[in-house]
């Protein structure tokens, strides 16, 4: 499984549609200050689910919407998708390659998509479960987040290892049993 592209559309310092192309391997996204760099990993993290303002380095969940400058107008919603070539079946969903989308109003109505069907939160949650990919998953490491790890209560970081041992779709299970 890879990220194959990420879109983002009034999300941010990205006032209008962009579309990032990732092929195999890696990629870096180089720039010089606040032009944005961050704001991609946060468009992931968002998609992904991430329901706390300020992890998005914003106070409120509007701020994630872009707020215009002085040529340009600020746009009424954001939209992220990314797409994961899952031809390998890493997720547990039927489909070679899936797109995960989320849009957020001004006025705070907002929507989740799995390949265009529209979706709950626990579910975009529950297809990234044990992948690290999910919005508490290690495949994004914010600056600062390393010290956290190392800082961080046991209780904590053993919540990254049961992640990358694959349990947590078990304990969820579990939970939601009990
Ligand atoms: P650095 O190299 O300093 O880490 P960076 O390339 O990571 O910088 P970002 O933090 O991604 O930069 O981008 C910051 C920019 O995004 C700022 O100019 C900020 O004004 C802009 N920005 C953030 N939110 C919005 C928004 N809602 N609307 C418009 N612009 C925004
Ligand atoms: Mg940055």
């Amino acid at each position: 499984m890879y990220l194959k592209s990420i879109e983002v559309n009034g999300f941010k310092s990205f006032a209008n549609k962009i579309v990032f192309k990732f092929n195999h391997g890696i990629t870096c996204i180089v720039g010089p200050n606040g032009s944005g760099k961050s704001n991609v990993a946060d468009a992931v993290r968002w998609v992904l689910g991430e329901q706390s303002a300020k992890s998005l380095r914003g106070s409120k969940m509007e701020d994630v919407i872009f707020s215009g400058t002085q040529l340009r107008k600020p746009q009424g919603s954001a939209y992220v998708a990314i797409t994961l070539d899952n031809s390998d079946h890493s997720l547990p969903i039927d489909y070679n390659e899936v797109t995960v989308a989320r849009r957020v109003y001004r006025s705070g109505e907002s929507e989740y998509l799995i390949n265009g069907t529209v979706s709950r939160l626990k579910d975009v949650y529950s297809l990234f479960f044990d992948t690290g990919i999910g919005k508490e998953g290690y495949s994004i490491i914010g600056q600062g987040q390393i010290e956290k790890i190392l800082n961080g209560k046991p209780e904590e970081r053993r919540e990254l290892f049961d992640e990358a041992a694959g349990i947590v779709k078990f304990k969820k299970n579990k939970a939601a049993a009990e």
